[in-house]
Parts: C-alpha cells; structure tokens; sequence
C-alpha cells in the first residue's frame, strides 16, 4: 500500500491551561488519508471537528502527537513550508465563506495563486475558467456582500481549486445555506471527489456525511467508528496524485521566493482600496505627514529665497573688494597694526586697483537739538567709486580736503532725514561730530538697508586725516578697503598682498585679509544654519505624522485580523503579509508626502504674490518625499510585523 497523504498518531488538542481550566478538546486521534478519498468526519457539534480540520490544514499545531504529511513530519516544517502546504496540497472551504470583503469574487479566487507566484495572465485566465465552470461566469466583479450564500461558497470552492486542491478541506460547506445550494455545492464535492481530489468533509450532518466513500464519527475529541475499519471499504489510489509526488514538490519548493512583483501590485491595489474605503480617517491621520512635508519645503525653499536675496544685495557693493585689518589680540601678543606705510606700500602692488584706510566708530553727531548716533568713518576720495556709491547733491570731499584734514562731511540719506528733516537743505549747514563742527558738503546716494544691523545709509563720511586727528586721535586705520584690478583675480591679489605684507612685518602674520566674497559665504552660513532650524522643526512634525501613520496602521491590521488569517489560509507567507502591509504603510505616506508637496507649492505661490522670495529646490521636494516614504516604512514596520505574526488560526476566528 502507498504512503498515506495523511497520517495523524495520538493526535491530543487542548485550550486553556493557565488561568482557564484547561480543556482536551481532542483526546488522542490516530487516522491516516489516503490520495482519492472522499471522507467525512461527522459528529456532533462541541465535539472537535474544526479543531481537527485546523490541524489537517496546517492552520494548527496539535498540543501532542504526530502529524505526518506524506511521510513528513509536520512539526519540523518552518513557516514557509506550512505556508506552501496550504497553499500548494490543501484547498479551504469554510462555513462562512471566508471571503475577502473588499476584493471581488474575481480576485479572491486569484489569491493564491498570486502568493504562488503564478503570472498574472495564467492567473486571470484560471480564475475566470473556474468561476465560469462553477457557475459564476458573470459574478467575477462582484463583491461578496453582492453575491448569495451559496454563490459565495461557490466562489470559495473555485479559490480551493485555484492551485490545484489536492486536498479540499471543508467545514460544515453547507451549514449555512439552504438546501437547494447545499446540494449544489454537495453535488461539487462529490464531482471533485471523483476527479481524483481528495475531500475531507467536516459536517454534523449524517444524511450529508453519507455521500462520502468513507465516514469517520467523533465524539468528544476520539474517532468512535471509521468506515475504513470494515473490511468492506474500498480504497482507490487515484491515478494522478501520490503521496510522493507532493513531497517531493514540497522539498523542492517550498521556499521558492514567489513573483514579488505580481504580489507587490495585489499589495498596492488593496492598499489603495482600503485607504479609499477609509478616506476621511487616512486623510486626518495624514495630516502630520502632510504637514510635516509642506512645512520642510516651504522652509527651505524661504530660506533659500532669502538666502539668494542677501547673496544679490552684497553682489551690489561690488566682488573685487580686499578688507586688510590688524589681527585680534590673542594672550601672547598683541593687536596687529596696519600703518599707513603698509598701506602705501600695497597701493603700489600691480594687482591694486584703489586702496583706502578707514578709521570709524559710532559717534554722538549733533545738529541743533537734534542728537543722533551715527557711524563716521574716515575715508578717502576713492570711497565712492570703490563702493559704487556716488553723490547725489553737493560733492564729494577732494583730495585737497584729504591734504588739509578739512573738517568736511559727506552725509547718508538717512543722516539727513534725521538730522535736516525734509525742509532744510544740509549742503553748507554745520553739524557737530563729537563736538567738533563739519561742514556738509555732500549727500550721498539711498543704498537701501544692507544685510545685518547696519543700515548703510546711515553713515557719515569725512576725509581720513581729518577723521584721525580730529575724532580718534590714531594714525592707524581700522582696516584697509581694496579694490582689486581684476574681479576674477581676487584670490591672486589677496596672495600678493599677504606676500607683502608679510615682508613688511618681517614674516609676522598680524594682520588679516578677507574678501566680500568670504564673507557672502559666511553670510550663506548663517542662512544655512537658519534652514537646518527650521528644517528641524518641519522634521518634528514629520515624526508626527510618523506615529500617525503607525496609528493607522495598527487600526487596520486589527480591523483586518480576519483577512490576515483568510490570507494564511489560502497560503500567504509571513513575509507576503509583512510585505502587503508595510507596502500600505508606504503608500499611505507617499499619498501623504505628495499632497504636502503640493501643499507646499501652493504655499509658495501665495508667498510669491505676497513679494516673500521663495526658491524651490528639487532637492528638498525629492528629499521630504523620500523622508515621507522612509517614515512609512519606519512607522509601518512594526504593525506589519505584529500582522505577519499573528497566529493562523486565531486570525481566522477572530471577530
Ligand atoms: P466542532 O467544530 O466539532 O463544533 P470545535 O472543534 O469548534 O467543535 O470545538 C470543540 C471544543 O473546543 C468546543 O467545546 C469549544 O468550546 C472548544 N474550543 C474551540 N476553540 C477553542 C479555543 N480557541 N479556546 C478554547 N476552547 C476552544
Ligand atoms: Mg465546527
């Protein structure tokens, strides 16, 4: 005699046990199954047949004894290879149907053959023959609740028979339909069973029992009679499958990696219908993500904005332009100073186009009884070709004033607002520097505020030697203003301008030089810095939205207990349903993700009118996105997992 496809020894089930009295619901049940027969395990209800058939099926372990599948030992198969069992040998029908909710009777029956890996073409054809052979053949988009009791039986039927169906494994088919149907789906049983399948029928019914070739009765968990037992039970080994055959196939591929992409888009296409049916609570619970995205681009898209904004006003004052200063003190030694030698010594270097010390500070500057702070510095004539900045009434201080220390003053806009008000003309009129009277000769042109504290049209300026005897009492410049005589040579001329100097000073570096171009940089730092601040701060709320989309999907993998375990029935492995879920984790927050970024577009757009610069980056659309997606995956990893480890057939009884 063959191998039996099925063999149970001393099988024994029980519940409860630790703070439940514990129960044995099957007490020790030893039966084998042979290919091509058609049995029935009747008894009554209470008495252990769908604990019996959930360990048939491999839904179930059994708390002792052996279970061996043709030949094999159960207990030592991993999950996959129980997962191909119940995918690949046995075929499902139960009581209630069991039918996912929110696929059509279509794509149910297709289900495992999408775990299977079978390509969608071969797939869809099979599942329209099936529903076409059990009768379904224009039901194949409706949706369960579309379809009667008895069509939604059928349905299951055609999905046991979709990888083949070795084994049909049903329980109580016919319990809840009337008795028209039930003899349909009876009389499809005992078609399949004549076709070579083997069908194990769980029913409490006798009458419906005594259509199978061989009946075993149980009571209270024990087989109390088994038609095989009488010598007169026929056994028939079908033509077409042996236990063997089966075995060998599940040694071989069980852990085949399946068509990933083919079940990535059953994923993606149940995912989306889940979100839809759910759409007002996946939108709130998008927010965050929504929010979170927008926010980061709208805020680096202002700060660039602004960014650029600062880096087009200091293009304004000109790119050529060298600042040489004393270094800061340091413990050891003292300031470095720049003499007025060293600065006729540079005028003379070729790359120097103009040079000119500055000596300034904040002063008292008094007009009548008006009394204001201004900065005035001591400049030379060339102040306004080298900082582009011309007179606008009066003149200018000449060299003969620079010669004379001529107590003259050119004045800022701002200076002259505050100071003359609009009435009074400022050229000729007096005004006291730190007490000392200047004679207004000039006005300078409106600059507009420049970066920073310093508003640039607030200023005073007076020839140099007249700024250093009269106001500050040191020969000595601040700093030094070049004006390099190539724009494109900035760094060359800086290179021979400290090689000089550092020649006057006999090789001591006490001096510091700098360009306008270095401190464009240093000002794009700051507005880098200000970015990342808000860039971190969008980031907080992407980590909201984060949890959200855990919520989320914590909510659905309990809501969809149920479908998990209907889709570990029909042979989904731990990693299709980890896959399934945390691809809806995804797409959920790239739905989030992209409405953000439309948000943030239309942001944007309202802050353009409102004249705020604004200047979107491709890279930080693309880099909110990709955070978007990483926090679905992040956040959907664990309910994903909670799903993919739920226990078969808990999952399948769950409410
Ligand atoms: P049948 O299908 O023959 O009606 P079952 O196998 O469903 O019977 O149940 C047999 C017995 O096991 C019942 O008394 C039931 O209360 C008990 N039982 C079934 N499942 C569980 C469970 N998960 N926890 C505790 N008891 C259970
Ligand atoms: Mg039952």
């Amino acid at each position: 005699m063959s191998t039996p496809l099925i063999e149970l020894r001393d099988i024994r089930k029980s519940y409860g046990g630790v703070d439940t009295p514990k129960v044995e619901v099957v007490r020790g049940i030893s039966l084998a199954i042979h290919p091509g027969e058609f049995v029935a395990i009747v008894g009554a209800s209470g008495s252990g047949k769908s604990t019996l058939m959930n360990i048939l099926g491999c839904l179930d372990r059994p708390t002792s004894g052996d279970y061996l599948f043709a030949g094999k030992d159960v207990a030592q198969l991993d999950s996959d290879e129980l997962a191909w069992l119940r995918r690949e040998a046995f075929g499902f029908v139960f009581q209630g149907y069991h039918l996912i909710a929110s696929g059509s009777a279509q794509e149910n029956v297709e289900m495992p053959a999408i775990y299977a890996g079978t390509p969608a073409a071969e797939r869809h054809a099979r599942a329209s023959a099936l529903l076409d052979r059990l009768g379904l053949a224009s039901r194949t988009g409706n949706r369960p609740h579309q379809l009667s009791g008895g069509q939604q039986q059928r349905v299951s039927i055609a999905r046991a028979l979709m990888n083949g169906g070795h084994i049909i494994l049903a329980d109580e088919p016919t319990g809840a339909l009337d008795s028209q149907s039930g003899a349909e789906v009876m009389a499809l049983l005992d078609e399949l069973a004549s076709q070579g399948h083997v069908v194990i029928l769980i029913t409490h019914d006798r009458e419906v029992a005594a259509r199978a070739k061989r009946v075993i009765e149980i009571r209270d968990g024990l087989v109390v009679s088994d038609s095989a037992n009488e010598p007169a039970a026929p056994c028939t080994a079908s033509p077409g499958l042996q236990a063997e055959d089966l075995r060998q196939r599940l040694d071989q591929g069980a852990t085949h990696s399946g068509a990933w992409k083919g079940e990535m888009l059953e994923a993606l296409q149940a995912a989306w219908r889940i979100m839809w049916i759910n759409r007002f609570r996946t939108a709130l619970t998008l927010l965050g993500i929504i929010i979170g995205v927008a926010s980061v681009v709208v805020m680096l898209a202002v700060g660039e904005g602004s960014k650029r904004q600062v880096m087009a006003q200091m293009a304004a004052f000109g790119s050529n332009i060298l600042y040489l200063s004393g270094s800061a003190p340091t413990l050891r030694e003292p300031a470095g100073v720049i003499s007025l030698d060293d600065v006729a010594a540079v005028s003379t270097l070729p790359q120097v186009k103009k040079i000119m010390p500055v000596i300034g500070n904040e002063l008292m500057v008094r007009f009548g009884n008006n009394n204001q702070q201004f900065y005035v510095g001591g400049n030379n004539t060339y102040f306004p070709e080298i900082f582009n900045w011309p007179v606008v009434e009066g003149s200018f201080f000449t060299e003969a004033d620079e010669q004379a220390a001529a107590a003259v003053a050119v004045i800022g806009q701002k200076v002259k607002q505050k100071l003359f008000g609009d009435q009074l003309d400022p050229i000729g009129q007096y005004i006291l520097v730190e007490n000392v009277p200047f004679q207004v000769v000039g006005i300078l042109q409106g600059k507009g505020a420049s970066s920073g504290d310093q508003d640039s049209d607030e200023r005073i300026v007076v020839p140099y030697s007249a700024a250093a005897i009269r106001l500050f009492g040191s020969q000595h410049p601040e700093y030094v203003t070049i004006a390099a005589a190539d724009s494109r040579r900035v760094a060359e001329t800086e290179a021979a301008i400290d090689k000089l100097m550092l020649k006057l000073h006999h090789g001591k570096r006490d001096f510091e030089l700098s360009n306008d171009a270095a401190l464009i940089q240093a000002e794009a730092r700051t507005q880098n810095t200000l970015s990342l601040m808000l860039g971190s701060i969008a980031a907080i709320s992407l980590l909201v939205g984060g949890i959200g989309v855990m919520n989320i999907m914590l909510m659905t993998v309990r809501e969809r207990t149920r479908e998990i375990g209907i889709r570990m029935a029909t042979g989904a492995r731990q990693r299709d349903i980890l896959r399934q879920f945390l691809s809806e984790a995804v797409l959920l927050s790239m739905v989030g993700g992209l409405t953000g970024i439309a948000l943030a577009l239309l942001i944007g757009g309202a802050l353009l009118l409102g004249d705020i610069a604004v200047a979107f980056s491709l890279a930080a659309v693309l880099g909110a996105f990709a955070c978007a997606v990483v926090t679905g995956v992040v956040f959907g990893f664990m309910p994903a997992r909670k799903a993919a480890q739920l226990d078969p057939v808990k999952a399948l009884t769950s409410e």
